[in-house]
């Protein structure tokens, strides 16, 4: 007790700086919009057959970006059978080592062009610059050398098996990380000898679209990579063809349990990586200061547009005071504003309609009685905004505890026991990460050991590296994303002795 004293004494909350920093907005001149795109099929920019194009606004500013072609069925057919014509008579029979070197072009051009693709992604969905430059543009190049290495070497990956590619991959992403999405989709594709057909979000289409200027110009073989832009009903299209043979799927829940209900009993495989509602645990044996950023950054850096965002955090109940001092402290020091200003924490909220649902979410929170925390920021006048927000007083059964938010908002609930600690974290229909805070190595190893999510970080948070496998449990979804283990979902195997297709 006494220590804990102590420790309470040492670690009393710091006072926000006093002053304020001068606005160091990144240049957008570096990037190129164009006034409309089309589809990017069999490695052209193509007009889409159905004729339909829909506007890319910026959320902080709610200006238009461009106009970019809506693709219908008769696209997606075509972009199907581009990549099928492409994997039967180029792609398939290319030996690992030559697959590679396309692979190692874009990681290698996506590292010349980061500024360029960064400041294009906080223009497009919102993200502060600090995280498009800092986490999305490193990882997604990562991720294509990542998979470049291992194209060459699937045989000693799975020994005593010979690895053949499935076909055609089809794979819908989200708008919460577009590029870096796009790299975890294509990446193992196509190191694994599979062709594919893309379709970006709605919302933020630009990175991808500059992603396939960018396959253009390495030369990859056309059709290898075919992008398919348009909403709900594109991605229907693109699930529901027969010419797929795999289908790759990051989104909603919702929308995962209908791709299940289409792909059930075609033969095609399925990954899902969907929902979560992680929980960050903090003991009281932790480091406060270092959990409080932890926290923050799984939470409020971002906009809490992650699936992964630590969007429970359950506080040890002697120092929940300390703790949410710290933290009410430290979210008045966040900055909120223009994605482009390097000095940004919080950014803009994707879409209105993801605003909408945040404030309806928070409006429920206050409804059932949980006790709301906002710092005093001056929020931009246009564009799309929430205050990073903090809820206290929240019981598991309120929707804030139990519903994704995809927003700036935590749900704080306290604990006394890590038994209580365990069975509250793993109370939830989703398990794709969580976070424990402690000193003690032991109790890090009995809590994840026990915790039903997919990652589970210790003493941080949100950190991601290519070559650890990602992927949920329960309603977030089934198949490893990264890693050795991301290689599998777009394999077949014979036995050593079988012959190769
Ligand atoms: P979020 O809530 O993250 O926006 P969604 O699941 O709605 O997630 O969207 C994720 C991706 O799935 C987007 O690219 C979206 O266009 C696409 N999508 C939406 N509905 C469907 C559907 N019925 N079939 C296939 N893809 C879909």
């Amino acid at each position: 007790m006494t220590d804990q004293l102590e420790q309470a004494t040492d670690q009393k909350p710091r006072r926000a700086a006093p002053w304020e920093y001068a606005p160091a907005p990144e240049a957008k001149d570096i990037v190129t919009i164009r006034p409309r795109y089309g589809l990017f099929i069999g490695g052209r920019f193509v007009e889409p057959r159905s004729g339909r194009y829909f506007e890319t606004v910026s959320p902080s500013t709610e200006q238009r970006l461009a106009q970019v072609a809506e693709a219908g069925k008769e696209d997606v057919d075509a972009a199907v059978k581009a990549a099928r014509q492409a994997w039967e008579e180029r792609w398939r029979n290319l030996p690992g080592r030559e697959r590679a070197k396309y692979l190692y072009r874009i990681a290698r051009a996506l590292q010349d062009r980061s500024r360029e693709f960064a400041v294009l992604e906080s223009m497009d969905g919102g993200k502060p610059i600090k995280e498009s430059r800092d986490v999305d543009l490193p990882l997604a190049a990562a991720h294509f050398f990542y998979y470049a290495g291992w194209a060459d070497k699937l045989d000693y990956a799975f020994p005593g098996r010979v690895a053949r590619p499935l076909g055609v991959a089809g794979q819908v992403i989200p708008w919460n990380f577009p590029l870096l999405m796009a790299a975890w989709k294509l990446a193992p594709a196509l190191a694994c000898g599979n062709t594919a057909v893309l379709k970006p979000a709605e919302t933020t289409p630009l990175t991808a679209l500059l992603l396939a200027q960018v396959i253009q110009e390495v030369d990859l073989p056309p059709g290898v990579v075919n992008i398919v832009t348009g909403a709900g009903e594109t991605g229907a299209a693109l699930v529901a063809h027969p010419g797929v043979d795999k289908v790759a799927f990051t989104g909603s829940t919702e929308v995962g349990k209908v791709i299940r209900r289409v792909v059930a009993g075609t033969g095609k495989r399925l990954t899902l990586e969907l929902g979560g509602k992680a929980a960050n645990i903090v003991f009281d044996d932790a480091p406060l200061d270092q959990a409080v950023e932890g926290v923050v950054n799984g939470i409020y850096f971002n906009q809490g547009h992650v699936c992964c965002a630590g969007s429970r955090l359950f506080v040890q109940e002697s120092v929940f005071e300390l703790l949410l001092e710290k933290l009410k402290e430290r979210l008045q020091t966040l900055r909120v504003g223009d994605p482009l200003d390097k000095n940004t924490d919080v950014g803009a909220i994707n879409s209105r309609e993801q605003l909408e649902k945040i404030e309806e979410l928070v409006g429920s929170g206050i409804e059932e009685g949980a006790e709301i925390y906002q710092p005093e920021c001056v929020l931009p006048e246009r564009g799309f905004w929430f205050r990073p927000t903090l809820f206290t007083g929240v019981s598991q059964s309120h929707r804030i505890a139990r519903e994704e938010i995809f927003g700036p908002v935590l749900s704080i609930l306290t604990f006394r026991t890590p038994d209580e600690a365990l069975e509250k974290a793993n109370n939830t229909p989703y398990g794709l990460s969580a976070g424990v805070w402690t000193e003690k190595g032991s109790r890090i190893l009995w809590m994840t050991q026990r915790l039903r999510a997919g990652v589970v970080w210790a003493n941080t948070f949100n950190r991601f590296d290519p070559s650890s496998p990602f992927g949920g449990y329960k309603e977030s979804g089934f198949g490893r994303e990264g890693g050795l283990h991301g290689l599998e979902p777009y394999l077949d195997f014979d036995r050593a002795n079988g012959r190769r297709r």
